[in-house]
């Protein structure tokens, strides 16, 4: 069957051209998806062994200039409740964290003018000294090459931005007009020279995507060849432009973080919280495609509702920090392994 030769072929060579890529999107069957779903395992465990890294997601700030049309916390949304951590909040998560057993502590927010640049850099210098032993990830969206070379002297390691499609129409399509597709990637590469640990990633099945996109995508992340890739479902929100549009797909999820995990062996990707939403057991069946690293929610309690990207998204149960022993207990049944670790890129 081709679409299996294909898949053989993206893991001995680590490539595949565009059309390869589109025809393996539209035509894997079942059988073919369970077939890259054991290569991508068998590859994630030649590299980390069982291994499952955890990072402590802190959601600092919902305040957001931008309006993204797929963004529950975009600027024009006025029915959520507005928040921003102080840096007393954050380095408390951290504290929390710290003692439950992560070694990385994930800063995300939205675009949040007022939450100054200084102030940030301060947290990160006080993380840095108070768990030297641990990484600090940042996911602040789009700044200034020198304000990310400020956070990263500060003692920053990594960072996450997703270029969310690599296509500049279907990027238009997603973004009001203020924002930029080439800006976006100058500032992931830009990261990259920095050296941070750098990571990328999409939305599956987010408003008009093609299957022509999501080879982009692909293609994309192999051209930069990022530390880590998120790839989640696009899930609706009912206060956005798209709130009628319909959410992404397990299946296809699955799909892409196969094909990214042959792509290249040695990233980090982890199983999202939008995974585990759009379906229950999402997220241990992404660690079972090629996933190997979860991100629990650290957020004070108050702030995990409102920093609501998509709706439902989960903030109790095994998505909670405090939950931790169960997850592990999770993901023990299905054969992998939480560890204590930072995690880095090999
Ligand atoms: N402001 C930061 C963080 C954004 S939130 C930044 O610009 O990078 C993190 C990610 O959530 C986004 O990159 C996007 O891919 C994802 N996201 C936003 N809205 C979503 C939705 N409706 N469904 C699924 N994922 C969504």
């Amino acid at each position: 069957m081709i679409t299996k030769q294909l898949i053989d072929k993206l893991d001995k060579n680590k490539y595949l051209n565009k059309d390869e890529f589109v025809y393996l999107i539209d035509n894997c069957g079942e059988d073919s998806k369970s077939y890259l779903a054991d290569k991508a395992l068998k590859q994630k465990e030649a590299v980390f062994g069982k291994k499952i890294y955890i990072r402590g997601l802190i959601e600092i700030s919902n305040y957001c200039k931008n309006n993204c049309f797929y963004c529950g916390i975009r600027r024009d949304n006025k029915s959520i409740c507005r928040y921003r951590l102080s840096k007393e909040e954050i380095l408390e998560c951290c504290r929390i964290g710290y003692d439950i057993g992560f070694r990385t502590f994930v800063m995300q927010g939205a675009e949040d003018d007022e939450f100054p640049d200084e102030l940030l850099i301060d947290i990160i210098e006080r993380i840095n000294e108070k768990y030297p032993d641990c990484a600090i990830t940042l996911s602040v969206g789009e700044r200034e090459k020198s304000v990310y070379q400020a956070f990263y002297e500060a003692g920053a390691n990594r960072y996450l931005l997703r270029h969310e499609t690599a296509d500049e129409e279907h990027y238009r399509k997603l973004h009001p007009k203020s924002m930029s597709l080439k800006h976006r990637k100058q500032c992931l590469y830009d990261l990259k020279k920095i050296g941070y640990q750098t990571g990328t990633g999409f939305m599956v099945g987010s408003p008009f995507q093609t299957s022509t996109n999501l080879a982009d995508d692909l293609l994309f992340i192999k051209e930069l060849n990022p530390e880590m890739v998120g790839i989640g479902p696009y899930i609706s929100q009912k206060d956005t432009p798209f709130k009628n549009q319909k959410s992404g797909s397990l299946e296809k999820t699955l799909l892409m973080l196969g094909l990214v995990r042959l792509m290249l062996p040695r990233t980090l990707i982890p199983s999202t919280t939008a995974l585990g939403t759009i379906s229950e057991g999402g997220r241990e069946m992404g660690l079972l495609a090629g996933a190997n690293v979860i991100m629990p929610n650290l957020s004070p309690e108050g702030a995990r509702k409102l920093y609501n990207l998509y709706d439902n998204k989960l903030h109790t149960g095994l998505e909670a920090a405090e939950h931790l022993h169960k997850l592990k207990k999770k993901v023990l049944s299905v054969g992998q392994e939480i560890v204590t670790d930072r995690g880095d890129y090999k």
